[in-house]
């Protein structure tokens, strides 16, 4: 693949900016050559990952490093991608929007700065991964878990302001944020916060400080590369138990919704719960049993009616079903926590309750995805490989006729573009539902990718017509997510690109991502009506 440029840099000024970053950071961080810019390829790219391929990358060691490159980035205007282990698979993987982007990968920046055991926090850098602030965490006594996505090989902090969700009461990440430095895109550095007073120990503390909040600015956004960012941890508990709820009804999606929502508006269910779909239910388990899609079926379509009847029978799967954990301090807790479950989806018709149950001193539950692991990734195969997926994932309101009526839109666009509907339902705090409904693909079938995003785009200009928003998509549908926010004339996308504008002028941190173009780059937004 020849050398791919920023848009409007000649190739002598990019040999220069390259120059200038190798004297900031060594040569050896500077990484151009075709084998490393393939890495950062989007290895489950919808269609032809070159859209989004970088112009290689640049792997700072310290803030003061990130300053020095972003200060000459706006020099020769040289757009910077930070990514944090740049894991994020289904949403672009590591690969820019914009392509020439350089990637600034900030995965050598992995210091565990502290973890403090008497108020319940971390300091981390970028590179820090799940797995790393567990394994520290289990060395120093157990006394505090993270929550962490699946799988979770990917960063703390990526995934925090990416808005990732994991499976414990702490499960909304971008909740759990407190305090952060942050390189603004002129080469500034600020802290958040109570990090805004010199010498502060409060920093991971007190999320408001003083004045507007600006952590959650920094998520999902292009103002800023964060640096260190505080994250809050759960005192490990006395007693957990996973539960599964099994409803044989095909119709029970909105009674299921309806007994959820009270359990977890007052806090009963405590963390995150999924529902389940019927091609969920056997696309998970054909897929745990090492079986793809033409193992069941290989006729034209989705999979028919009598074929999911049939499945979900032979492996003995519920057409729905909802799996959540349930902590307490105490098992006594716990105990007036499952009562109340039971009690309440007990009045359910063709129910089935499993419970199984851990406490502290027992040896720590798999089953519980309270640990970072790295389940479902072979998933992605459904279609006999090689795979990829991405998600179209609006937000409703876990009301179960709203619920049902919004699922079986998607359901029939799915059937209409001849892709099995594989999709998850996970609750993102007590009162928001995330319609997670996810398109796989193989890489190498045009026909099965081009589908995928023709699905992807319809079903965005529909949901939005209904008032529905995606909560995070695809670099290559970041504008149509962003589109989606429609109210008077898309202002939030406006106010977005005024900010940016303020804090970025030349437009070199990120373009494009979440939607938000800077001046001298919106003529590259694929949709929208906004110039
Ligand atoms: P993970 O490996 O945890 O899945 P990534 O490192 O790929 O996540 O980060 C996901 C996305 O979040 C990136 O594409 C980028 O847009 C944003 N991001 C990640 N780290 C930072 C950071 N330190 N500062 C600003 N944005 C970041």
């Amino acid at each position: 693949m020849a050398q791919v440029l920023p848009p409007n840099v000649s190739p002598e000024r990019f040999s220069k900016a390259l120059d200038e970053f190798a004297a900031i950071i060594g040569k050896e961080w500077v990484l151009t050559s075709e084998e490393d810019r393939n890495t950062y390829l989007d290895p489950f790219a919808p269609g032809n990952a070159d859209e989004h391929a970088s112009a290689g990358a640049i792997a700072p060691q310290s803030t003061e490093e990130v300053q020095a490159v972003v200060r000459v980035a706006n020099k020769y205007r040289i757009p910077l991608w930070p990514v944090s282990t740049g894991r994020n698979l289904a949403y672009g993987s590591a690969a820019p929007v914009l392509r020439g982007t350089m990637v600034l990968d900030l995965k050598r920046m992995k210091r565990i700065l502290e973890i403090n055991e008497e108020l319940g926090y971390a300091l981390v850098e970028p590179g820090v991964s799940f797995f790393d602030l567990h394994d520290a965490l289990r060395e120093r006594g157990d006394t505090y878990w993270i929550s962490s996505p699946a799988p979770g090989w990917g960063s703390v902090i990526g995934n925090a302001l990416e808005h990732g969700v994991g499976y414990t009461p702490y499960g909304v990440h971008a909740d759990t944020i407190c305090g952060m430095e942050v390189v603004l895109p002129d080469g500034d550095v600020v802290r958040t916060g109570m990090g805004g007073v010199q010498g502060s120990r409060e920093w991971q503390i007190f999320k408001l400080g003083y004045g507007p909040i600006w952590d959650g600015a920094f998520t999902q956004s292009n103002f800023g590369i964060v640096t260190k960012m505080g994250v809050w941890l759960m005192p490990a508990p006395g007693a957990v138990a996973n539960v599964v709820v099994s409803l044989q009804d095909e119709n029970a999606l909105a009674p299921l919704v309806d007994t959820l929502r009270p359990l977890r508006l007052n806090d009963t269910i405590n963390a995150t719960y999924t529902i389940v779909n019927p091609y969920r239910a056997i696309i998970d388990d054909a897929r745990l049993q090492g079986q793809v899609r033409a193992d069941i079926y290989s006729g034209p379509g989705v999979l028919p009616k009598d074929v999911i009847a049939r499945e979900l029978a032979k492996r003995g799967k519920s057409p729905w079903s909802v799996n959540f954990n349930v902590f307490d301090v105490r098992e006594a807790g716990l105990d007036l926590r499952l009562e109340a479950i039971r009690s309440a989806f007990g009045k359910l018709p063709r129910v089935n309750i499993d419970v199984q149950r851990w406490r502290a001193g027992e040896p720590r539950p798999g089953w519980a995805r309270v640990d970072p692991g790295l389940f479902a990734l072979g998933i992605v195969d459904w279609y006999g490989g090689p795979g990829g997926h991405m998600n179209f994932a609006p937000v409703c309101a876990p009301i179960g006729s709203r619920v049902v009526e919004l699922y079986e839109l998607i359901h029939r666009r799915f059937v209409e573009h001849g892709l099995d509907c594989y999709l998850g339902m996970l609750n993102s705090g007590n009162r928001g539902l995330i319609l997670n409904a996810v398109m796989f693909f193989n890489r190498n079938d045009d026909d099965l990718t081009r589908r995928g995003r023709e699905l992807y785009a319809r079903l965005a200009a529909e949901t939005a017509a209904l008032g529905y928003g995606d909560y995070r998509a695809h670099i290559s549908f970041m504008d149509h997510a962003a589109a989606m926010y429609t109210f008077n004339d898309h202002a939030l996308r406006r106010l977005n690109e005024r900010v940016k504008d303020a804090l970025d002028p030349n437009g070199i941190l990120a373009p494009g991502k979440q939607g938000i173009w800077p001046a001298g780059l919106r003529s590259f937004r694929k949709t929208g009506d906004h110039s």
